[in-house]
């Protein structure tokens, strides 16, 4: 008898054990048990072999007429011919020709599968099927062989699905008794089966009700398992202590409040108050803010920053790349004023310093600013991964802002942490917002504020589609309206989701958008290799036939990932300076850039782009007091899946309703990461939005469980569990989201 962590090879043999390991990395029971069905398959009632249209899947009851073996292209095969008194048709074997041992003539028995044709004659390829032995009741076996469910695999390699059937069947007789990870009174609670009867009924149900049942258990067991692993490490910060940092009445940040130009909208009264009191307590906070852009996070950080500043502490602000590093310095340094010299002249007395602190800096001011960082005098420390590196010391770090949290790993926030000598505060931000139970999955771990409202005296975004395919004419139009833009002295950008032309391979089918759909809408999905990004446009084509083409006469300039830093930044700060008109771009302008003068947005194959990013991009235009204009240029057809997305981002701009849309349509992979698509993911079935009751009854349970018994000591089965799916995030998941 098997358990779960027997190798595959003791109960099926060397080669089969061989073959699903190299095809599906499957080692072990466990891993073969769970490679679930994907959906199953009832074999209907009887048809006539006269009767059978090509195509259909059916059962037949016949009888063998005639066996026969034969050699091509290598392989076996078996044809055996039957019949049902109404007409023969043959079914096909390849490479089992052992099959031709129990299909002898004369034997009757029940086939199901596929019509297909070969030569002009209808057969079934590889059918299931169930033999009669003499004697049987052939009613009984009938009833019995054509109600039955059965599983369809995902299939691979040499591995198609009836053959993993077969195996799962091998390996289910021979398993032992299991021992259930999921505690009896909560499998009890929500009528789920045991272990052992999800794996028999997911794999061989008796019946839909029976199948779907087992897969919300194994599908509640991840969710629970995930949430498990998050309360822990919720419960474990907690068990952290941290220096409180209180806010006095006359401080620095109530300075600063007063010589704020603007009232803080209700959302950011309250995100402050949840921050402040946080901090307040005498273990790190662990919070997530996340708005979209604009929505005034950063000043309910920087908020945050002076609070810790009074109390002898430095705040660090982390940010994904230069450009916004430098941007947050300057965005600070502007709010903060003269309170952000202290000790120069015109130092207020009451203040800080700021300091930047990036992978470009010459030698001695990256010295210059490590001294004031070690020292103390820096209250504020604003910096890329070089934050992170060896030679930087702090004199007392209070508090750690990580902007755009799913650029960084949970190592480097670590490893900033590292750095103080209490854990520090932390505060993450982020402009995707994301739903609750996805925020639940991801980011369960830390506490979530939402800013939902943007300050008023914003301008609107509206967003137009150019479907060029109907309607060609309106890509000049575009263009012209670029131009009309610049004459009012407003600025623009074009974005392209490719850096230069690709390498076409005329060998190759080309890939149509209808084919990406159509592969979506079967729950399939084209590789990124096979896209390669053909016929999409380049900043590199892009950029000089507009310059000398339709936006003759206009200033532009393009911009992508490959320039250089400072080739990027040149072009940045004379975009910022008015000094160019349009900025023809990558996503790189995804992130950061803030000009409030650039009104219009031109998105090129927008349908290449995702909901939320389409959101972020078009978040760039608008940001003044000049309304926003985006256009997003396609060349989907009408009715596509592509074109429903891009009618969605046009028609709302609630950032929410757009990330649910984006999430409903991307993979699941995405969501949870890669480690969803490895075999030894614990993993499999959970989707995030879905399964949406799933996670929040599984995080009911979760917190119930962890907070009697933190460290599972009583549960020592469902401990291990974690553990491996804590073995296989730390490599991979949870933290880059
Ligand atoms: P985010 O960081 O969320 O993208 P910011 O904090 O940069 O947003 O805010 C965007 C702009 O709105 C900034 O110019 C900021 O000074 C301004 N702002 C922030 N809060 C308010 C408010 N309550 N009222 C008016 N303007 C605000
Ligand atoms: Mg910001």
């Amino acid at each position: 008898m098997a358990i779960l962590e027997d190798p595959l090879k003791k109960v099926l043999g060397d080669r089969t054990a061989e073959a699903l390991s190299k095809t599906f990395g499957m080692k072990s029971v466990e891993d073969l048990l769970r490679h679930y069905p994907r959906r199953y398959v009832t074999r209907g009632e009887l048809s006539d072999i006269s009767q059978l249209i090509e195509g259909d899947e059916v059962t037949i009851l016949a009888e063998v007429s005639a066996v026969k073996v034969r050699r091509a292209n290598g392989r076996t095969i078996l044809d055996v011919l039957v019949t049902d008194g109404s007409a023969k048709m043959s079914l096909t074997f390849f490479n089992q020709a052992w099959r031709e041992k129990e299909l002898r003539a004369g034997v009757k028995g029940m086939f199901a599968g596929k019509v297909g044709s070969f030569k002009g004659t209808r057969q079934l390829s590889h059918p299931d099927y169930q033999l009669i032995p003499d004697g049987d009741d052939v009613d009984n076996a009938v009833d019995e062989f054509a109600g039955k469910y059965l599983p369809v695999y995902p299939a691979g390699g040499k591995f198609p699905s009836w053959k993993i059937e077969q195996s799962v069947g091998i390996v289910l007789d021979s398993l032992d008794e299991i021992e259930d990870y999921l505690p009896r009174e909560i499998a009890d609670e929500f009528g789920y089966p045991t272990l052992r009867e999800a794996f028999l009924a997911i794999h061989k149900p008796k019946s839909p009700e029976e199948a779907d049942l087992a897969r919300e258990r194994l599908t509640f067991d991840e969710a629970m398992l995930l949430q498990l692993l998050l309360a822990q490490r919720r419960s474990e910060l907690r068990s952290l202590a941290a220096t409180p940092r209180k806010i006095s009445t006359d401080g620095l940040v109530s300075i600063f409040e007063g010589k704020l130009p603007f009232k803080y909208t209700e959302g950011q009264i309250e995100i402050n108050r949840e921050i402040e009191n946080d901090m307040q307590q005498p273990h790190p906070m662990h919070r997530l803010l996340q708005g979209e852009v604009g929505s005034g996070k950063t000043v309910i950080a920087l908020r945050a920053m002076l609070s810790v500043i009074e109390s002898g502490g430095q705040a660090a602000l982390l940010a994904p790349t230069e450009v916004l590093a430098q941007q947050h310095f300057k965005t600070i340094s502007k709010l903060l004023g003269d309170l952000a010299m202290a000790g120069t002249l015109e130092g207020s007395g009451e203040g800080t310093q700021v300091a930047l602190l990036t992978g470009s800096l010459t030698n001695a001011a990256k010295k210059e600013a490590l001294s004031r960082i070690s020292n103390g005098e820096a209250g504020i420390v604003i910096g890329t991964h070089a934050l992170l590196s060896e030679g930087v010391e702090f004199a007392d770090l209070a508090l750690v802002v990580v902007d755009e949290q799913h650029r960084f790993g949970v190592e480097q926030r670590d490893a900033l942490r590292m750095k103080a000598k209490l854990p520090p505060h932390l505060l993450v931000m982020t402009a995707t917002p994301i739903p609750r139970t996805v925020a639940m999955t991801i980011f369960g771990d830390l506490d979530v504020s939402t800013l939902r409202q943007l300050p008023s005296g914003r301008s609107a975004i509206k967003t137009h589609l150019i479907p060029v395919l109907e309607k060609p004419h309106y890509l000049d139009r575009a263009w012209q309206r670029i131009t009309e833009e610049v004459a009012k002295g407003h600025q623009a950008y074009i974005v392209a989701p490719r850096i230069t032309a690709p390498e076409v391979d005329e060998t190759k089918a080309k890939i149509t958008q209808a084919d990406i759909d159509m592969a979506r809408l079967m729950g399939d999905e084209i590789s990124s290799e096979e896209l390669n990004g053909e016929g999409m446009v380049s900043v590199e084509e892009l950029a000089p036939k507009l310059a000398t083409g339709a936006l003759k006469g206009l200033k532009l300039a393009p911009l992508h990932g490959k320039q250089s830093s400072e080739l990027k930044e040149a072009t940045m700060s004379a975009f910022a300076l008015k000094e160019i008109d349009v900025l023809v771009s990558t996503t790189v302008i995804e992130v950061g850039v803030d000009v409030p003068n650039a009104s219009m947005m031109v998105i090129m194959d927008s349908d290449r782009f995702g909901v939320s990013q389409l959101h972020q991009l078009r978040g760039r235009v608008g940001r003044g007091s000049v309304p926003g204009l985006c256009l997003l240029v396609s060349s989907a057809p009408e009715a596509s899946p592509a074109m429903e997305r891009l009618n969605a981002v046009a028609g709302t701009l609630d950032g929410f309703e757009l990330s649910r849309i984006d999430l409903d349509q991307r993979r699941e992979g995405d969501v949870l990461g890669r480690a969803q698509s490895g075999t030894k993911s614990h993993l499999r079935l959970l989707r995030v939005l879905r399964d949406e009751d799933l996670i929040e009854k599984a995080r009911g349970v979760a917190l119930r469980i962890i907070a009697d018994d933190p460290k599972l000591v009583g549960y020592p089965t469902l401990a291990h569990e974690v553990s491996l799916l804590k073995q296989e995030e730390s490599s991979d998941f949870l933290d880059k989201g």
